[in-house]
């Protein structure tokens, strides 16, 4: 009997466990369900459906080179992958694991009918280095600062990455129907605002692994410095890679060779720190949507507030302006304004830049986090539901191991510090130091006075 191999966030044919346990049963067909609408499932944001309608392109062609058709399905994925699988008569499902509440359910409920039905299904981890469950302190507790954490799993070593399966056998049924990749409408129409993402990105496995060679390269030995300059190509630019599983955590890990070198530990430990983010997000499936710390909940963000309702820090009646003046890259503040832009053409943003704009947004602005989160997951091409949040209630204050309060960026120090002689600022606001820019929104040291009060006002309500 055939097998169904469901592909999720693991857009890839090398080191995925699921398909390789699939060749190795027999024949197989790959399928990908756009699921907008099981309970819980958090629907992708405009740059993300961008990446994925290209993706899912280059799998489909890898896939092909495997003689494995790949079906597109819209739809609940409860029943979708069921009625795929009984259509084809398949003994058998694979999938590797994802690790959102709303998504293990989903997962659950077909394990349970693949049971009742006869089915083989079986998961395998693909997409962290070490399970969640799996990472646990002395006292069996989840860890809740990242060094220990690292410390704990970075002394293993992780297995290799495995091979692209052979060329198996052919599906030789008869293929139900399945939907065109057009008519998901994943592309923007009009206007058609994604010509800097493709200038930037090449999405699909093959151009990850391009880049990942020309970083291991090239720009690995300067990482420790590297990563902080927004003016260099200093970072990898592997994050969408990983965020749709273009390319494995496994993989990248041992593509760095021997660690012994500063950068190079360094770089290892950003893929920690995005495992950090992943274990945070199964132990908080609302990590996007509820402070880690709920003292938090007090705080008086300008908008909405926090019990959803306007704006209630005073002297910020204008949060709403704020807000689309932070958007839009005219804060009046360069650094700010350079990211936004950044990130509005390119679907990226610096992690500098990321988290100066942030702190900007949460505490100069007095604006809550999750809108924030929000406008990211809207336009980050490697937007995922865990380092998002994640790292919004890292600078926020409110997260696990996050930044205290009171370390507030100045985005002007920020600027001349990592960006010293105005280069990415002058790519990114050509209108810089001219009469159209605009001047600065707000006071910066009022709104940090006001911020740190908010903060202390919160710290003493009991
Ligand atoms: P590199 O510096 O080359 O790092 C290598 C890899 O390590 C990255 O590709 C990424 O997978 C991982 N990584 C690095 N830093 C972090 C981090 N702080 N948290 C989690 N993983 C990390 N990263 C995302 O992948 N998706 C997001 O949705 C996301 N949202 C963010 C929101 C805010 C407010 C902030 C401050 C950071 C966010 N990050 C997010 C983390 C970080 O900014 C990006 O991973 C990084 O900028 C990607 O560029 P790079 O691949 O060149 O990174």
């Amino acid at each position: 009997k055939p097998s169904v191999v469901w592909f999720r966030d693991d857009l890839r044919v090398a080191d995925n466990p699921a398909l390789r346990a699939a060749v190795d049963d027999g024949a197989a067909v790959a399928l990908y369900v756009l699921d907008e609408e099981s309970p819980g499932i958090r629907p992708h944001g405009g740059a993300a459906r961008w990446w994925l309608h290209h993706s899912l392109t280059a799998l489909r062609e890898d896939l092909a080179a495997l003689g494995i058709p790949l079906l597109l399905r819209r739809g609940p994925a409860g029943e979708v992958v069921q009625q795929t699988a009984t259509a084809i008569g398949a003994g058998a499902l694979y999938w590797n694991r994802r690790y959102g509440s709303a998504e293990r359910t989903v997962d659950a409920g077909i394990k349970s009918w693949a049971g009742d039905a006869g089915l083989h299904a079986s998961s395998s981890q693909a997409s962290l280095l070490h399970e969640p469950w799996e990472v646990t302190t002395k006292t069996g507790g989840q860890y809740k600062v990242f060094t220990p954490f690292w410390r704990t799993i970075s002394a293993q070593e992780f297995r290799e990455p495995l091979a692209v399966p052979e060329k198996g056998h052919g599906f030789g049924g008869e293929l139900p129907a399945y939907d065109d990749l057009e008519s998901w409408s994943l592309l923007p129409t009009s206007p058609d605002w994604a010509g800097g993402l493709a200038e930037m990105w090449t999405p699909g496995a093959a151009a990850g692994h391009k880049r990942l060679a020309e970083f291991v390269d090239q720009g690995l030995s300067n990482y420790s410095e590297g990563r902080n300059r927004p003016d260099t190509d200093g970072s990898s630019c592997l994050s969408p890679y990983l965020r749709w599983g273009e390319l494995s955590p496994f993989q990248v890990w041992h593509a760095l060779g021997s660690r012994r070198s500063e950068s190079a530990s360094i770089y290892a430990s950003e893929l920690g720190w995005r495992e950090f983010c992943w274990h945070q997000y199964f132990h908080n499936p609302d990590l996007a949507t509820a402070n880690l710390r709920t003292e938090f909940d007090r705080f008086p963000w300008a908008w909405p507030g926090s019990d959803g309702s306007g704006g209630q820090h005073p002297g910020h009646e204008s949060a709403p302006e704020e807000f689309r003046a932070w958007q839009k890259g005219r804060t009046g503040f360069p650094m700010v304004d350079a990211g936004q832009r950044q990130l509005w053409r390119t679907g990226w943003m610096h992690n500098r830049v990321r988290m100066v704009a942030a702190s900007f947004l949460v505490k100069n602005l007095g604006i809550h986090w999750q809108l924030g989160e929000q406008w990211f997951w809207d336009t980050l091409v490697d937007a995922d539901p865990a380092s998002n949040p994640a790292n919004w209630q890292w600078v926020a204050g409110s997260g696990a191991d996050a930044s205290p309060f009171f370390r507030i960026f100045n985005p002007e120090a920020q600027r001349v510090k990592f960006d010293p002689q105005g280069k990415y600022i002058a790519h990114w606001i050509p209108e810089f130091g001219t009469p159209d820019y605009p001047e600065g929104i707000v006071d910066l040291k009022t709104t940090r006075a006001e911020a740190l009060e908010a903060y202390k006002g919160m710290k003493e309500v009991h």
